[in-house]
């Protein structure tokens, strides 16, 4: 099937499972009923916030069962799952046995997408480990600039379900897919994709880091204008390779250095495209400079030459490319410059929740006080320190496996200063703010990039991220 076809359900008196309460299952089974599917909710939990949403649908006519998300119900012809769904559940198991087919929610948004009449516009999609919600934010920014009525969609802001379903008419949509998703959505085809990065997370759930390559390489299955890899990240590469694409689909690189052809990449501090040119032979077209990039940190360039990738296979003039960048404001707790302080810089990366992202973050500056910690997820600490030893000027340790990036520090930084904070009340980020400041020289930069998740001391990666910034204002107010 061609990717802008749209296939149509005859959905009148069939029997769907939807498997899980919650934000993408009470939509999902909303609107298949609304299609006329007889529709069955199956839920684990059985407390009093899904006894009250159960409640909600057996008003409308929907059958749920609470209490028991194993067993499938007998006379099941499709099931539409949460995405964060394990694959191994027995629910799955009974329906591979029974061969009935398994869809995410994304699945469903791509089956349904056009047929409420509305146009059904193209999907531009984003996945990897790293900066997928960044890169989705530039690219519809720069498809704004273009004057293209679009929406950044996915595991951010508007649900694929709503987008699709709602009023609004889009021209394109970029969209935002995690590996999960990707795994339960066998027929998608965008128009183009792109994997940023592919480093081990989330193995628990795929089984092994072979499983979670492959539901990432899904993204670019189907593809008709462009399959958007990383060239410093060969493995992207090679899921282009393996991916069944349309007639005509070019691989595109992303480069740091200069772009080869088919490739965008940087010159002399600017941003170029040697991809979507007449002559890519022997040349390439400006885009921007790196300076309209925000923040101007490496990884974040990557980002923007992927989103400018995705825009250009779109057919994206190279001016609203510019536009689009100069007018992308980041969001919170991402590499977010907080204050300087006595020609010290407080920059928040508390999004920074696994080792990949803060080997970017630290990559970013030359002379940093490194503020890490929290819950490792069974990482380890050995090469994100060995690749940042020069840079750290000192350390500052927080949180319930603090104990594990100290070993790593005395293995490869020996003589690295290091602030072991045991404390964990909710003064203890206050703290960390005045440690570091003490180790701190002028143009040194105190980042708060804790390679770890946040439950053990704060709610969320926000909350830490305001518990940063908030420390480094007092401190600001007190020495203005
Ligand atoms: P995602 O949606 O994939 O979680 P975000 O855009 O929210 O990604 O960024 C998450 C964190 O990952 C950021 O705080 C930053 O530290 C890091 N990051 C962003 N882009 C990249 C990249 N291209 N490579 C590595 N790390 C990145």
């Amino acid at each position: 099937m061609g990717s802008q076809e749209v296939s149509t359900v005859d959905w009148q008196g069939k029997h769907v499972t939807v498997a899980g309460l919650g934000v993408s299952g009470i939509p999902a089974a909303r609107a298949l009923h609304e299609r006329g599917a007889l529709v069955t909710v199956v839920n684990d939990g059985d407390d009093e916030r899904a006894r009250a949403q159960a409640a909600e649908l057996e008003a409308l006519g929907i059958t749920v069962r609470l209490g028991d998300g194993a067993t499938l119900p007998p006379s099941t012809e499709l099931v539409v799952t949460a995405p964060g769904w394990q694959p191994d559940k027995p629910l799955f198991l009974a329906a591979a046995e029974a061969g009935v087919p398994v869809w995410g929610d994304v699945e469903l948004a791509w089956r349904l997408r056009g047929d409420n009449g509305k146009k059904a516009a193209p999907w531009l999609a984003v996945t990897g480990t790293n900066g997928k919600t960044t890169t989705v934010r530039m690219l519809a920014s720069i498809l704004e600039a273009a004057g293209l009525r679009t929406a950044a969609v996915g595991n951010i802001g508007v649900s694929l379900l709503d987008a699709v379903l709602g009023d609004t008419e889009y021209d394109v949509l970029a969209v935002e897919l995690s590996s999960y998703q990707l795994h339960w959505a066998p027929s998608l085809r965008a128009h183009s994709a792109a994997v940023l990065n592919l480093a081990p997370d989330h193995l628990d759930w795929h089984g092994s880091m072979e499983a979670y390559a492959a539901d990432k390489g899904r993204v670019y299955e189907g593809n008709t204008v462009a399959c958007v890899y990383n060239v410093a990240d060969p493995a992207t590469e090679d899921l282009v390779r393996e991916a069944d694409v349309e007639e005509g689909c070019r691989a595109i690189g992303f480069t740091l250095g200069a772009p080869g052809p088919s490739q965008l990449g940087v010159v002399d501090g600017i941003l170029v495209d040697r991809a979507f040119v007449a002559n890519r032979q022997k040349h390439a077209q400006e885009l921007a400079e790196v300076t309209d990039v925000n923040p101007p940190a490496p990884h974040n360039i990557a980002n923007a030459l992927a989103a400018a990738a995705l825009a250009r296979a779109f057919g994206v003039e190279p001016a609203a490319v510019r536009e689009g960048l100069r007018a992308f404001r980041p969001d919170a707790h991402r590499i977010e410059h907080v204050a300087d302080i006595g020609e010290v810089a407080y920059v928040d990366d508390s999004k920074a929740t696994n080792t990949h992202a803060t080997e970017a973050s630290l990559a970013a500056y030359d002379s940093i006080v490194w503020i890490a910690g929290g819950l490792a997820k069974g990482a380890t600490f050995d090469e994100l320190v060995t690749g940042a030893a020069k840079r750290l000027r000192g350390v500052v340790l927080m949180g319930a496996d603090r104990a594990l990036i100290h070993e790593a520090l005395t293995r490869h930084a020996p003589e690295v200063p290091v602030v072991d904070l045991e404390r964990t009340d909710t003064g203890a980020m206050s703290e960390a703010v005045a440690r570091a400041a003490e180790l701190a020289r002028p143009g040194d930069t105190v980042l708060l990039a804790p390679a770890c998740a946040s439950m053990d001391m704060f709610t969320n990666y926000n909350k830490r991220g305001e518990a940063f910034a908030d420390a480094v204002r007092a401190r600001a107010d007190e020495s203005a």
